[in-house]
């Protein structure tokens, strides 16, 4: 499998789409699709992060994006640990930054951060000398979803610069929408964001998508349609009358997607609040949607993160040991 590929890849860390170009993107890509076939094999397994530790550190909730990066790890012969840091030291006042000084002096190698707020994915990896993913940093980014949501597109619909996507519901709140705006235009989608005005932030106008408040005109002629997650932990005071007036508007459901195109996909990150944002009847349509496949892509994207990111911090390491020659 893969080990020696071809790469030219200069981040150090995965802190988000922002700041990518094409070139970076479609690497990860193509190792990821490598990785999809690899992973429906019996024995998925392979040595490239063999004798590496990964440090999986949510300090949020999460069911598929910890696991999916744990089984990531683990196909790809890394130590994983996964560090309760909802019950941390944090809660005894340590700091984030001597967290994240206590775990460097375990000499991880890869450590996958997912925290509420916006920046401090960023911040801790300032602080430590291996590679850093953000596994989602508050409303600010979540770079392998959007990578696993490419991905799925372009494996089932080939190349996006031909098609339209939309990304609807809670925008405002949504890791997951930012970077996929960033993502699906660099790849030349056209995209749209779809929600009530109050869930769509100020200045997303600017992010290079076009904005509609009316659900039936944004989705009109679609190829795909995103849903998103009502993220009501994020939403502080009164955002929406109620969630089945949210429903009749904004929730994707039959006769709304006839709008779209005939035979648009459907995806969603998860996890999905069914009967409020979206339908079951639209959700388990297996011939519509794309919501297993996202999350069996997910494990394939981020094996491609994950062995990318151990080459380039291997190469500076081998430059700084000759430096101190
Ligand atoms: N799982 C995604 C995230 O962590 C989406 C969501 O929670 O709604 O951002």
């Amino acid at each position: 499998m893969a080990k020696d590929f071809e790469y030219n890849y200069p981040h150090p860390h995965l802190l988000g789409i922002e700041g990518l170009n094409r070139l970076d993107v479609e690497q990860l890509l193509a190792l990821a699709d490598d990785y999809v076939e690899f992973s429906r094999q019996d024995r998925k397994h392979v040595d490239v992060l063999k004798g590496m530790t990964l440090l999986n550190l949510f300090f949020e909730n999460s069911t598929r994006t910890q696991s999916s990066f744990e089984l990531a790890g683990k196909r790809l012969g890394a130590d994983v640990v996964n560090m309760a840091m909802q019950n941390s030291s944090l809660k005894k006042g340590e700091t984030l930054i001597d967290t994240a000084m206590t775990l460097n002096a375990m000499r991880p190698d890869l450590l996958v951060i997912r925290h509420n707020a916006s920046g401090a994915v960023k911040l801790l990896s300032r602080k430590v000398d291996c590679a850093v993913i953000n596994a989602g940093d508050g409303q600010h980014e979540h770079p392998t979803q959007a990578l696993l949501d490419a991905l799925t597109i372009r494996r089932r619909l080939g190349d996006l610069s031909a098609l339209r996507i939309a990304i609807c519901g809670d925008i405002a709140h949504s890791r997951v929408a930012r970077s996929n705006v960033f993502l699906l235009t660099l790849l030349g989608a056209e995209v749209r964001l779809v929600g009530p005005s109050p869930l769509i932030p100020k200045g997303a106008d600017e992010w290079g998508a076009e904005v509609y408040t009316d659900m039936k005109e944004g989705i009109a002629d679609c190829d795909v349609v995103m849903m998103l997650r009502l993220q009501l932990e994020r939403m502080e005071g009164a955002f929406l009358p109620s969630t089945r007036e949210y429903f009749h508007f904004y929730g994707l459901d039959r006769e709304k997607l006839k709008l779209a195109k005939p035979g648009a996909l459907v995806m969603h990150p998860g996890p999905m609040n069914r009967g409020v944002e979206i339908e079951s009847a639209v959700a388990d349509n297996l011939d519509r949607s794309l919501i297993t496949t996202q999350v069996e892509n997910g494990v394939a994207v981020r094996m491609a993160v994950l062995h990318t990111l151990s080459r380039n911090l291997l190469d500076r390491r081998a430059k700084q040991n000759e430096v101190q020659r």
